[in-house]
């Protein structure tokens, strides 16, 4: 089972690995943004490793599926997530300075909260705006309020009122 609170260096050391799914009640930053029904939460795959520098790395992957509201047609759209994990932890400048291109740095400290780099990971992998592919979102609101407008005219009887004023 993935542990909430850890020490990177140690686990490291250890060269431990983790197989676990955390639900969307673990992950409650992420679970703000989804839709009502989203349960399953997400798989996630997380080693822990020393290399050859001494550098605590942590490596794996995070995915599942999540449904948001697409911002175009308010309908629920589903994304699948497939994140993977390539990080470096680092606890000061020298070390983040020292982070390979093919990594991210990954603050860390004695306590840290796992889950909260899990949701991290998530919410990174989120787009900025949740849609649909072009042309597969429900016919938007707007157009079925506008095509109502156009059947009610509210000004279809100001003339015969204003006939009627004008012909006693
Ligand atoms: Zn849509």
């Amino acid at each position: 089972m993935l542990p909430q609170t850890v020490d990177p260096s140690r686990l490291a050391e250890q060269g431990a690995i983790y197989r676990d799914r955390l639900s969307l009640a673990q992950l409650p930053r992420v679970r703000e943004l989804a839709l009502a029904g989203d349960e399953a939460g997400f798989a996630v795959q997380i080693e822990f490793c020393c290399d050859a520098q001494r550098r605590v790395r942590v490596q794996g992957s995070v995915a599942g599926n999540i449904h948001l509201e697409c911002q175009r047609c308010m309908r629920a759209v589903r994304l699948a997530i497939a994140q993977p994990l390539n990080l470096v932890a680092v606890w000061d400048e020298a070390q983040l300075r020292s982070v390979p291109a093919d990594s991210d740095p990954w603050e860390a400290s004695d306590g840290f909260d796992l889950h909260a780099l899990v949701e991290d990971e998530i919410l990174l992998a989120l787009p900025m705006v949740a849609r649909h592919p072009q042309g597969e979102c429900a016919p938007p609101v707007s157009l079925a309020t506008a095509d109502r407008a156009d059947r009610y005219r509210p000004f279809a009887n100001l003339q015969s009122i204003v006939r009627a004023a004008g012909n006693p």
